[in-house]
């Protein structure tokens, strides 16, 4: 059994890089185009998997090449495929058009990430009960997400719940079960309601988080680090500094190297102090998942 199970979404990424944005009805021709291997859940498991972390993942792969791949890249990066599902649907993509000033437009199609119902979650009932942490996001349906909280309540396994892409759907009487939440500044307004425009107003908004029963509030905050709340305590955990060339998919390196850290037998600050470290290392280097260091090219990467 695996140390960290991640319930969540697989996706291809298409990202083409264009010299402009077409407008309605123009046709551009791009000079570039990319595929990778993305969706938040597979980007977190990548992650703590790439850290040496025993990681599984209980996803859904669409029934085409897609899916073929994905499950290749899983097995490549050595994450436990056996409570992967293939789908009547095509795999999740996310077609990403990028003009040369890093401005993009992203279209997220869920796919076979749609079919990862509680039903289907339900016949992973063991994988849950034998792990050390939980991890979710929310690129799979939120009724998925809250049978996963309620069995791993049942069972006593602490949940990471990563509340992105933002949702303010989101029932907060789920979110007061998990021992981790761990939401950047626009998630975080968008589950209170309240302002996080600068860190006092962050600070309010993840206290009344903490009131209503949240274990541990862990606020991202880009280039500064994290902000690490709970009832008797309030601290913030620096960022490294480094030249940064492309942030994307830092968040997922956070959450998956902090779940890593963790479950490792790390506190919560020096698991935090080394997601940051890590995170940061990823934003040096091109790309999402292949962005993301071994143990190994950690180390050479932060010496
Ligand atoms: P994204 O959605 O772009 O993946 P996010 O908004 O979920 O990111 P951020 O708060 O931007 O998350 O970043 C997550 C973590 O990555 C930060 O807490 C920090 O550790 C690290 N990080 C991000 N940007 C930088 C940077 N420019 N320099 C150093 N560390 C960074």
């Amino acid at each position: 059994m695996s140390d960290i199970t991640v319930i969540g979404s697989n996706m291809i990424d298409l990202i083409t890089y264009l010299d402009k944005m077409p407008v309605e009805g123009e046709t551009v021709s791009a000079p570039d185009f990319e595929m990778g291997f993305g969706g938040k859940g597979a980007n977190q498991a990548v992650a703590a998997s790439r850290l040496g972390s025993d990681v599984a993942m209980i996803t859904m792969v669409g029934h085409d090449n897609f899916g073929k791949q994905q499950l290749h890249n899983f097995h490549r990066v050595g994450i436990d495929t056996k409570c992967i599902g293939v789908g009547s649907k095509n795999s999740g993509v996310a077609p990403i058009f990028v003009d040369p000033s890093s401005d993009n437009r992203i279209i997220v199609v869920k796919g076979a990430n749609n079919e990862l119902t509680p039903e289907v979650l339900d016949t992973f009932r063991e994988q849950i009960k034998n792990s050390k942490l939980i991890v979710l996001q929310q690129e799979i349906p939120l009724e998925t997400n809250y049978h996963a909280i309620d069995l791993a309540v049942k069972y006593g396994v602490p949940v990471l719940l990563n509340p992105a892409p933002a949702n303010k759907d989101l029932n907060l009487e789920y979110v007061s079960k998990v021992e981790f939440f761990s939401p950047n500044e626009t998630e975080l307004s968008t589950l209170t309601g309240l302002p996080t425009t600068n860190l006092d107003e962050i600070k309010k908004a993840a206290h009344v988080l903490v009131d209503k029963g949240v274990g541990n509030i862990i606020v991202t905050l880009g280039s500064k680090g994290a902000l690490w709340v709970n009832k008797d305590n309030e601290e913030i955990i620096p960022g490294k500094k480094v030249a940064a060339v492309d942030t994307t998919g830092a968040g997922d390196s956070f959450i998956g190297s902090f779940a890593h850290y963790f479950t490792e037998g790390e506190s919560v600050p020096e698991a935090l102090k080394h997601a940051n470290e890590y995170a940061a290392v990823t934003v040096t280097r091109k790309g999402t998942q292949k962005s993301y260091p071994t143990k190994a090219e950690l180390k050479e990467l932060v010496n």
